[in-house]
């Protein structure tokens, strides 16, 4: 007889929920920190250049040479430090969480938190401890540091700046969580165009630290490109159970050259920090909202009923991300994505109609 899903796939994921995407069509799209910005003609058609030569028939080089010492370079990577490449960030933990995921293994972060952290856990039957942040979403150092003594995890995740609170928490902080934790620490720096702040510079001083960053938040969202440095000794380890195609040739030849255009991406990463610095500004003052300070590309804010916000945004044509229900202390929370002057002024009015 032939068996129904629930009988044969693994219990882990039965009970997980989806990652939800909702349909932006039409919508000015502010659920998912996207760069608004398109690129200079010139260098789109650079782009088009290099796609059209492009060797599709052949696999890409699985160690991606040259997009590789183009990180490198314009990332400021040491040469002692080796680079692990991803189909996008979230396949970086999930390759990290596959090598460390021993039977009743740990993986802990300060929590709301990015929720493929828990999710890629579980489905790896990882324990996942996730360690409340204060009610004002700043870091509650002690408690992490109690956690992380009583947990001992193989792996700990600190999203830095944290999605989705923008908080960035004190470098002292972080320190102490490095010198503290006996595994794996992973500082998520995907929104670091935007806070500036980095442990790119301290990978010398704790050999534990894995680096990540991505390209998504910074104008290749599309292209799915996530990296991570570390000392080649654990690298070396993540690298066995990367897919060994997983970054395809276009993502790799288009990701380099852009690259090579880093100081358009970071004019346009200034210009959204600008844009968050106003609507942040404009929203507080809306009654009944809080804003929370943000040090990436999106702003949380606590409004007075919050499903009935983002239903009358969405219908005003304003998507953003409601957070009510996904963790206690994001009761009535919605993320809202900075985007162009003109997306602000859109956001702020649909949202004054909802309240
Ligand atoms: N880390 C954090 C903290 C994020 O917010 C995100 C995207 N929401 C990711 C990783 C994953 O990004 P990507 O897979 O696009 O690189």
């Amino acid at each position: 007889m032939m068996k129904p899903p629930k009988d044969l796939v693994r219990e882990e994921v039965l009970a997980l929920a989806a990652y939800h995407v909702a349909d932006a069509a039409g919508m000015v799209k502010l659920d998912a920190m996207e760069n608004p910005y398109a690129l200079p003609q010139a260098v789109r058609r650079e782009i088009a250049e290099i796609v059209s030569a492009a060797a599709i028939n052949r696999y890409p080089n699985p160690q991606a040479p040259q997009l590789k010492a183009r990180l490198r370079q314009v990332m400021a990577i040491a040469d002692a430090f080796d680079i692990l490449i991803g189909n996008g960030s979230d396949e970086i933990i999930q390759i990290l969480i596959q090598a460390l995921a021993r039977p009743g293994a740990v993986v802990l972060a300060p929590d709301p938190t990015f929720v493929m952290y828990r999710i890629y856990a579980l489905v790896n039957r990882m324990r996942y401890v996730g360690v409340p942040l204060n009610p004002d979403f700043s870091l509650d150092c002690a408690r992490l540091l109690a956690a992380i003594e009583e947990h001992q995890p193989a792996l700990t995740f600190i999203a830095y700046p944290n999605n989705p609170t923008g908080s960035l928490y004190p470098e002292a902080d972080v320190l102490r969580i490095l010198q503290a934790a006996p595994g794996v620490v992973v500082l998520d720096e995907a929104y670091h165009a935007f806070a500036k702040q980095s442990f790119i510079g301290r990978l010398a001083e704790f050999p534990n630290l894995v680096v990540m960053r991505t390209l998504s938040k910074v104008g290749m969202a599309g292209l799915r490109l996530g990296y991570a440095a570390g000392s080649p000794a654990w690298m070396r380890e993540f690298d066995k159970v990367r897919p060994p195609y997983n970054v395809n040739l276009l993502t790799q030849l288009v990701a380099e050259r852009l690259l090579v255009h880093a100081d358009v991406l970071a004019q346009q990463a200034a210009a959204i920090c600008a844009e968050r610095d106003r609507l942040g500004a404009e929203l507080a003052r809306l009654p009944g909202v809080t804003v929370f300070a943000s040090a990436a590309n999106f702003l949380l804010a606590r409004v007075p009923d919050s499903d009935k916000v983002f239903a009358g945004m969405r219908a005003r044509g304003v998507l953003v991300k409601n957070l009510q229900g996904s963790h206690p202390l994001l009761a009535r929370c919605l993320r809202i994505t900075a985007g162009t002057a003109e997306e602000s002024a859109q956001c702020l009015d649909a949202l004054r109609n909802s309240l």
